[in-house]
């Protein structure tokens, strides 16, 4: 982990440096100029919305449809330095083609109620997954709090690594994890001290993970402690064996289940998913100050 930190931590110096000088806005692009076409319907109804108020932009791995370049700008600068953190942490360089994900950044709510009806509304962030394309709602006045924004990010770029889908406390553990990671490591590098938080959760609020890791949505009635039990699984696994944490996202990718692929992956620490939720009921009521550095360090 100190490894990633310290990489984390020199990515963010230069995004920072980048957003600071003001300079560099995205540059626009024609429609009809874009290097490529996203597929999916849903841009299309997206684009047809106000039509003549959609400006486009791209960058190395992203698409974007913006009305405003000044804040597509800080988005697309946010996007390409979560591309590079996901891919380090699953230590992968690229995905296996060149697509790029696109990111529609509505401004207007009028327009974004008009569009929302169409998709499904991510709970925890207020945005729209289809198909590996993000619609997100910018309001100019207000900055995206904490780090939902690289939340999202993270979606869209581990859809571009398993794009037949991981399980959703998977997606949504890593969404976590890493964003929060890199959003303390963007403001260290700002000047703020800054520590990446993950909730603890009393043991009687625990979801069993043989019902966790089933679940295909976050289930309504428990949206939190869905996120932050995912958020803590995906570090537990990840703090206890990174080498084994990657070949079981790579077997979950494959849609091998759970039960069969822990034991493989961790034959001396978890025989059994009763193994393993054991050890983390443990973990997951820890506070996080102390368990990130022994986890960490
Ligand atoms: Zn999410």
């Amino acid at each position: 982990m100190r490894t990633l930190l310290i990489s984390l931590a020199s990515l963010s110096v230069s995004a920072a440096a980048f957003a600071q000088t003001g300079l560099n806005s995205l540059p626009e692009v024609e429609f009809s100029q874009l290097s490529q076409r996203d597929p999916n319907p849903l841009s299309e109804k997206a684009l047809s919305i106000n039509p003549t108020q959609w400006k486009h932009g791209e960058t190395d791995h992203f698409i974007y449809h913006f009305v405003h370049s000044y804040v597509a700008t800080p988005i697309s600068i946010e996007a390409e330095f979560h591309y590079r953190v996901v891919a380090k942490e699953l230590e992968r360089d690229q995905p296996l083609t060149d697509i790029k994900s696109n990111v529609y950044i509505f401004e207007r709510p009028e327009d974004w109620q008009q569009f929302q009806g169409l998709g499904v509304l991510e709970k925890w962030t207020g945005g729209i997954h289809s198909q590996g394309s993000l619609f997100i709602l910018r309001n100019p006045e207000q900055k995206f709090s904490g780090n939902v924004l690289g939340h999202e990010i993270v979606h869209l770029v581990l859809h571009r690594f398993y794009s037949d889908g991981i399980p959703c406390w998977l997606n949504e553990g890593i969404a976590q994890y890493i964003s929060k990671s890199a959003r303390a490591s963007y403001q260290r590098a700002r000047g703020y001290i800054s520590k990446p938080h993950s909730e603890a959760i009393a043991d009687d609020d625990i979801i069993p993970l043989a019902t966790l890791v089933r679940l295909t949505r976050p289930p309504s009635d428990r949206v939190e402690t869905f996120y932050d039990e995912s958020e803590r699984l995906v570090r537990f696994l990840i703090a206890t064996d990174k080498p084994s944490f990657l070949a079981l996202l790579d077997a979950l990718g494959r849609h091998q289940p759970f039960e069969a692929a822990l034991p493989r992956f961790y034959p001396t620490k978890f025989t059994t998913v009763a193994t393993l939720e054991e050890k983390f009921r443990e973990y997951a009521a820890k506070d996080f100050g102390t368990t990130l550095q022994q986890a960490e360090e």
